[in-house]
């Protein structure tokens, strides 16, 4: 195969499809045709090509070769993957769209169920939203998602992997295991801590706790009565304001593109497309107000800036592939500021120990619903039938969270690439960067110009580091889940009288 030929076509591919994605996602655009942007580059995802990458991966010479090899596998694979389930996707995302639900007596988009849910302050319809969304997947969503799973093994399976966890293991370099030892720890340690501040958040809002279900979580966690701190038209400001003290101009960051304008069909929740990286990145979002809006702002700007400060002269796989543990590591750093009490003072003038409480607990509940989440889709494709993993997921998600979890979000609670293992990745490598800007440059590090030219740094680098290369670089320990219990606990435990 022509390397050179396949590479450049891999940008391109990749770059197109960012485009898409910016365009509908920003209502530029109305249908999206990812479909035709992967049949006009179909001989990207061959079993030819993933076998003649394979063969030049087991005899690649460098770290660096094997790196980028490495990644351009990964992608193929994914490619292939994709290619085999994207009309049962299609079908699921079709069935999503035109699915209604009937909640007292009215008929709504199966789609709205879930803002509908989390903004019902009656328990009783909650429960019965949560039902009718239930039918809806048991009857439509369920068999189509069974045969997307039942698809993927089969695929896997074709290209020569023993698993479909295996092909993660093997292709993507996932220590699953590892991951999910930590955060059985993690589960352990912090079991106490996350009872007793559920007890009390359940108990103040009036929720018996022995009847509590995800519902009254997700409901208590939209923590409205904080809307006021997070007005709409506050969110860009508080972003270029923390950027600025960061030492970065967002209006003079050409690479940066901020699409802000109100567009029918845009994406209510912000969005990063790097259509060309580091050179012309999108940051769009329509701001409607809330923490959550705050947060997605900010977690997408962490991406923007990580892509942004890319070393142009990189290899393409060294910017457009790679895991996804790192830049979501540089996301959550940003995210988090909503967690710092400090900033919120000084920059949403919001000083409340009990919004920073229900903030840490917040993470906590997320932390442990992803650990559950990794372990039960461990065991998701080894189970005897796909059917067999109703029981399996309520029990991990009980156990770990204490409250009644739907079972049939079995299968649509899933994702494929093990991302729950990405995502836990980088909380654990976030906690520790952090800890270690706070250690070396004090608590508002963010301004010092020192921390900021480490992020810098490592931004540079783009895909050729790992976390722990990035852990490494500034000069804190190997990845762990320590630095992730110790501040929760620490937060948490001041926060009990
Ligand atoms: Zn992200």
């Amino acid at each position: 195969m022509d390397l050179t030929a396949y590479r450049e076509e891999v940008e391109r591919f990749c770059q197109s499809l960012a485009e898409e994605e910016y365009l509908t996602g920003s209502g530029r655009k109305e249908t999206a045709q990812q479909r035709l942007i992967y049949e006009r580059h179909g001989d990207l995802f061959t079993d030819a090509a993933h076998a003649s990458l394979r063969e030049a991966l087991g005899a690649a010479q460098s770290p660096a070769e094997r790196r980028q090899l490495g990644y351009l596998v990964a992608f193929v694979v994914d490619g292939l993957i994709e290619i085999e389930v994207r009309d049962l996707e299609d079908e699921v995302t079709d069935a999503e769209i035109q699915g209604k639900i009937t909640v007292e007596g009215r008929e709504i988009p199966y789609r709205q169920g879930m803002i509908r849910m989390e903004n019902e302050p009656d328990r009783g319809r909650r429960s019965a939203i949560v039902d009718a969304m239930g039918r809806l997947r048991t009857e439509v969503l369920n068999p189509l998602r069974a045969e997307i799973f039942r698809s993927i093994e089969r695929r896997a399976a074709q290209l020569g992997y023993a698993s479909y966890p295996e092909l993660c293991r093997s292709v993507r370099g996932l220590p699953l295991d590892e991951v999910d030892r930590r955060m059985q720890t993690f589960v352990a340690e912090t079991d106490e801590l996350y009872r007793l501040h559920l007890e009390r958040m359940l108990r103040a809002a009036g929720i018996p706790p022995a009847e509590a279900a995800t519902h009254d979580v997700a409901y208590l966690s939209r923590s409205r009565g904080y809307d006021k701190y997070f007005p709409s038209e506050g969110a860009v400001p508080a972003l270029k304001h923390t950027l600025r003290e960061m030492g970065i101009d967002l209006g003079f960051q050409k690479e940066i593109v901020l699409d802000l304008e109100p567009r029918p069909g845009k994406s209510p929740r912000a969005f990063c497309a790097p259509v060309q990286i580091p050179g012309r990145i999108y940051l769009v979002t329509a701001p409607h107000g809330g923490p959550d809006d705050y947060r997605a702002l900010f977690h997408e700007a962490g991406h923007a800036e990580h892509f942004a400060h890319f070393d142009p002269g990189l290899a393409m796989e060294d910017r457009y592939l790679g895991t996804m543990a790192l830049t979501e590591t540089f996301a959550f750093l940003m995210e988090d500021f909503q967690r710092n009490p400090r900033w919120c003072k000084e920059f949403l003038g919001l000083e409340d120990p009990a919004y920073q409480r229900r903030t840490d607990f917040l993470k906590l509940y997320l932390v442990r619903r992803y650990a559950a989440k990794l372990r039960y889709e461990l065991g998701f494709y080894t189970r005897s039938s796909v059917e067999d993993n109703e029981r399996a997921y309520r029990d991990e998600l009980e156990s770990a969270l204490g409250i009644t979890v739907p079972g049939h979000q079995y299968l649509t609670d899933v994702d494929t690439g093990f991302y729950a293992a990405e995502y836990l990745m980088a909380w654990m490598a976030e906690a520790v960067l952090r800890d270690r800007l706070k250690s070396r440059f004090g608590h508002r590090w963010w301004a010092s110009p020192r921390a900021v030219d480490l992020l810098r740094e490592a931004w540079r680098q783009g895909e050729t580091i790992t976390v722990n290369e990035l852990l490494d670089l500034a000069g804190a320990g190997p990845l762990g889940e320590e630095a992730l219990i110790e501040e929760l606990k620490q937060n948490l435990s001041v926060a009990v009288p």
